[in-house]
């Protein structure tokens, strides 16, 4: 990943940092986009006391407005001249709620964010890759873009959708060096996670995590890094072939019958 240009939306906190951190200790060349600035410059200093030579942009944006997505990508290319790689991870679980009663304005804020959020990124990054004849990208689903999970169905109706995109960009693009996939994490345990057990158990939302973990084949949560090192190959060369996939990063547990 030694000078990869990689753009990482959702850069400030959980999936996106860590990943940042995986691949700002191993030389590549960061653009960082959050709506969250304050949130955004504590990351930059994570990440330079990790590698204190690590090229950094900061791009603070909404993932969910367009102009801001083609600006985050015209920051970065003028900033580093390309764009190797680009971790397409910024999203939003909105409120659990069964089907029928389930707030449509936040229905429609987490299709906002998560769908268009995404086919924006796709939309301005894939045709800088193109010119480049080479591009890696990692769209971030879900399990619940595998399967549904109960009270979350904007977030499993959005997430199936990436899925879904994956397949497409994957083979409209292929012939241009560009290879897509999605990765479909279970539960792993980061700020957005930590809010979720909230709203399930808010007296005791430690025991809501620790039921959870014991569905789960490994008895216990993921860890981001876990996440970042699947991430970080898909992104590199050592990927040449893998595209147009859904990867579970969930410890097996979609498997269960
Ligand atoms: P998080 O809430 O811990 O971090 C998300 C980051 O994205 C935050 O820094 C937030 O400010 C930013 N963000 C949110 N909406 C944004 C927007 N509209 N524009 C710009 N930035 C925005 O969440 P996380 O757990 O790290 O989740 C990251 C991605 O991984 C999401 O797409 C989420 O759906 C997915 N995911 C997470 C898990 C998990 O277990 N943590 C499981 C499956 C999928």
């Amino acid at each position: 990943m030694k000078d990869k240009v990689i753009i990482i939306t959702g850069a400030a906190m959980g999936l996106g940092l860590a990943t940042a951190e995986y691949l700002a200790a191993k030389g590549a060349k960061l653009s960082l986009v959050d709506y969250n600035g304050d949130a955004l410059d504590d990351a930059v200093k994570k990440l330079k006391e990790i590698n204190s030579e690590v090229e950094l942009l900061t791009v603070k944006a909404d993932v969910s407005s367009e102009e801001a997505v083609k600006n985050y990508v015209d920051k970065t290319v003028e900033t580093f001249g390309r764009i190797d790689g680009f971790y397409n991870n910024a999203g939003i679980e909105g409120k659990q709620a069964p089907l029928t009663e389930y707030d449509q304005e936040i229905f429609k804020k987490v299709i906002d964010i998560n769908l268009m959020g995404v086919y924006y990124g796709l939309r301005y990054v894939i045709p800088v890759m193109q010119k480049q004849k080479y591009g890696k990208i990692v769209n971030v689903a879900s399990v619940g873009g595998i399967r549904g999970v109960a009270n979350q169905t904007a977030y499993v109706a959005s997430k199936h959708a990436v899925s879904g995109m994956t397949k497409n960009a994957a083979l409209e693009y292929g012939r241009d060096g560009i290879l897509t996939n999605a990765i479909a994490p279970g539960a792993i345990l980061t700020p957005m996670v930590a809010e979720a057990f909230k709203q399930v158990n808010p007296d005791d939302p430690k025991a809501a995590e620790t039921e959870y973990a014991q569905r789960n084949p490994t008895k216990r949560l993921g860890l981001p890094k876990e996440v970042a090192t699947v991430v970080s190959f898909l992104l590199s060369e050592e990927n040449g072939y893998v595209s147009g996939q859904t990867i579970a990063i969930d410890g097996g547990e979609s498997n269960m019958y």
